[in-house]
């Protein structure tokens, strides 16, 4: 059910594709007068967030361009958009061809972003206005309905409703090392702060921990900047994403079911289909991702942990897949020895003063082997346990019990439309969230595909349309 007043003025903390695509509906939608706050603690990923405020142009995107839209009901307006700058893309080293096939720069993308909400200011109704502001959101207090928020700043705005888009933390730190590790100059904790690079190219051989899309972001990076040194990698089942592959669409049959069993059923049922087809295994894949979210939704509780148990690696790396050049890159890389594939858990890490020893139990077995490295890189994937974030405005938020955990710990506690439930259960009338915080609720919500469709309706939702 729509909310019924009509807000005056609504804030929306953190400005990656899910806050700047919630800023944009609420511009072009507003008929009455309303301010929009977008709040951004980091000026460089202001309308782009942690994935598109990249500068390299080998990171490339991992959807398609003809899917990454950022308008459910306009499919092609990314894709019309690099064709108008074909020439410019079409420089970038990584990129072949811009159609709507092609793989192209995730900093291409973020300019998109801007572009998308520039254009959406300049269109907006008489009185309805953006305000951009740069700076942490702290703490928020909610009284008779109405919002206070602090700035870390010191600075603060009021505000009718808020919407919560903080997207992804850094990880969480890996095990294996005591605390005084995580100290260490050659420990860097966040994969995504901006001095990792200049340090790293000053090293002869580094360990990246996690074997997802961040480390390929980095093998890459520190190919592009002329790397010299091994490059290390550590996973506990040594699985790496898959590469992309042209597939045609299938009919799985996978029907929601609720019952005891039904993530194995589910499992069988595309290894038959894979067995079958005598071929790929991806457009058995692709085929669950538009029934994803009432496949999960159906399974409940117990299921789900099943899934997480023993599926969610296996579905990670079939499901989020490499732009085909990129998976040329690793393997060239791996070939030439430069990347190192280890397979097995961190036993411990210590800091020698001139290097790192590293050790590491070697999967399936009893055995441990030791090797060195200059620098650690922590890319085991965004921490989602809110309990365990270091974000003032989460600390606050969950001390004021205005917010809880997801019973998975994947996110957050959440309704259907998007309001944020608190510890007594209740959804509020003035918080919202939409995308990585909804993965409890729906599994799949990080990714362009899902978060527009949500952002278009969370904001028809906040004005009470
Ligand atoms: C490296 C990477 C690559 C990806 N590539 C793709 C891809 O190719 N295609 C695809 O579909 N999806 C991709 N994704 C998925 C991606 O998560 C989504 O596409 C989307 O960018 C998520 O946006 P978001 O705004 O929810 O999160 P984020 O991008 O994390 O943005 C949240 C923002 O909130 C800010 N913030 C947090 N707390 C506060 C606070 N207290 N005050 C103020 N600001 C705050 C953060 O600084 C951040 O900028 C990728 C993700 C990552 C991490």
């Amino acid at each position: 059910m729509a909310t019924t007043s009509s807000p005056q003025t609504i804030a929306v903390i953190g400005a990656g594709f899910s806050g700047t695509l919630v800023a944009a509906h609420l511009l072009t939608q507003a008929k009455a007068p309303l301010t929009v706050h977008l709040i951004e603690r980091e000026h460089s990923r202001f309308a782009r967030g942690v994935a598109y405020s990249t500068i390299e142009d080998c990171h490339l995107l991992n959807v398609p361009a003809g899917n990454m839209s950022a308008f459910p009901d306009d499919r092609e307006h990314f894709l019309r958009w690099a064709q108008a700058r074909k020439d410019e893309l079409l420089d970038c080293p990584c990129v072949g061809e811009v159609s709507a096939a092609a793989y192209l720069p995730r900093r291409a993308y973020g300019d998109y972003l801007a572009a998308v909400l520039d254009e959406a200011e300049r269109g907006a109704a008489p009185r309805v206005r953006l305000q951009r502001w740069i700076g942490e959101a702290a703490a928020l207090k909610i009284d008779s309905g109405a919002i206070d928020l602090r700035l870390a700043s010191g600075e603060r705005l009021q505000a009718d409703r808020a919407v919560l888009a903080l997207g992804n933390f850094r990880p969480g730190d890996p095990s294996g090392a005591d605390a005084a590790f995580y100290g260490s100059a050659r420990y860097h904790g966040d994969p995504w702060a901006p001095e990792v690079l200049e340090r790293l190219l000053s090293t002869e051989s580094c360990l990246l921990v996690g074997s997802g899309l961040t480390m390929v972001d980095w093998a890459i990076t520190l190919r592009q900047a002329g790397y010299r040194g091994s490059i290390h990698v550590v996973s506990r089942r040594g699985l790496w994403p898959q590469r992309h592959q042209p597939g045609v669409p299938v009919e799985l049959g996978i029907e929601p079911s609720g019952s005891k069993g039904a993530v194995r059923k589910g499992l069988r049922r595309i290894r038959a289909f894979v067995r079958d087809s005598g071929g790929d295994w991806r457009p058995a894949i692709d085929a669950l991702r538009p029934v994803t979210q009432t496949l999960w939704k159906s399974l409940g509780l117990s299921e789900q942990r099943k899934f997480l148990r023993h599926l969610r690696t296996f579905w990670d790396c079939h499901r989020h897949r490499l732009a085909p050049g990129i998976a040329a890159r690793l393997d060239a890389m791996l070939e030439s020895g430069q990347l190192v594939r280890h397979v097995g858990r961190i036993r411990s890490f210590a800091d020698r003063g001139d290097h790192v020893e590293v050790l590491i139990r070697r999967r399936g077995s009893d055995q441990s082997y030791a090797f060195n490295v200059d620098a650690v890189v922590n890319c085991s994937g965004s921490e989602s346990d809110y309990r365990k974030l270091d974000s003032a405005l989460v600390k606050d938020l969950l001390g004021q019990r205005l917010i809880q955990p997801d019973p998975l710990a994947l996110g957050l506690d959440v309704a259907d439309n998007g309001a944020l439930i608190g510890a007594e259960g209740r959804a509020s009338e003035v918080l919202f969230t939409l995308g990585p915080p909804q993965k409890g609720r729906l599994w799949e919500t990080t990714a362009v595909p899902e978060i527009r469709g949500q952002a278009a309706r969370l904001a028809v939702e906040l004005l009470g349309n």
